[in-house]
């Protein structure tokens, strides 16, 4: 099935770590993929490159563009960044334009994001409710509207770090063992964050158990859990 992603995430690495397997099996099915990131997570996701003496915003904004760059890339996706600054991230009217726009502009089959609560992370929810509202934006409320809409994306939450604490029950459960060196290719391009790359390689082996008790399938190894916001809509059960 050849299908589109949006994945938008607050600080440019997010995706990564949430969405690199989804993504890379949906560009190898010959989809397309795009991620957007709101900010570049300068301030508040990018501690490694701090500790160079006399280091400054633009830089780590140009390092952290180059690393997204390349990780979307290695995924087969491209990446845009609005640039709209972290911590605290703040979206306004025209920030939602914007990010309706590109919703309306690529169409994609399914939006991806962060949870609605992040205790650890004040950026993360604050990209929910803008993309929620970017979202209904685009695509009306499912009738013909005074703008144009697309036709409504299916929404989906990525897992955040610590689920339990971050409203996410997952409801769908990706198979990523085919694709598993393309993330890992991927998150290895995220130098500012290498901490990261143990931590969600686990997370894929874990959450890999429980796709393969879910369905009987003994042959995966690596899953993404994401959680289902939209009704899945399909034509028998
Ligand atoms: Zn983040």
């Amino acid at each position: 099935v050849t299908r589109t992603l949006l994945v938008i995430g607050a600080h440019s690495a997010d995706f990564v770590w949430r969405a690199g397997g989804v993504i890379a099996v949906a560009t190898s099915a010959g989809g397309a993929a795009r991620v957007l990131a709101l900010s570049y997570g300068e301030r508040g996701e990018s501690g490694e490159l701090w500790k160079e003496q006399g280091q400054t915003v633009e830089r780590v904004k140009q390092i952290r563009h180059g690393e997204a760059e390349r990780a979307a890339a290695a995924l087969g996706a491209e990446f845009e960044c609005l640039d709209l600054g972290d911590y605290p991230l703040e979206v306004d009217a025209d920030a939602l334009v914007a990010i309706a726009d590109r919703i309306r502009a690529f169409a994609p089959d399914v939006v991806l994001t962060h949870t609605d609560r992040d205790p650890f992370n004040p950026d993360h929810a604050a990209a929910f409710f803008a993309v929620e509202k970017a979202r209904a934006l685009a695509a009306g409320a499912g009738v013909p509207s005074a703008f144009e809409t697309v036709e409504p994306p299916e929404l989906l939450l990525f897992e955040p770090h610590q689920a339990e604490l971050c409203n996410f029950v997952p409801t769908t459960f990706v198979d990523i063992t085919p694709v598993i060196e393309q993330k890992n290719a991927a998150m290895a391009e995220m130098k500012a964050q290498s901490y990261l790359h143990t931590y969600y390689s686990q997370r894929a082996e874990q959450r890999g158990n429980h796709a393969r008790r879910s369905s009987g399938n003994t042959a995966i190894r690596y899953a993404e859990a994401f959680q289902r916001v939209t009704p899945q809509v399909v034509s028998s059960l």
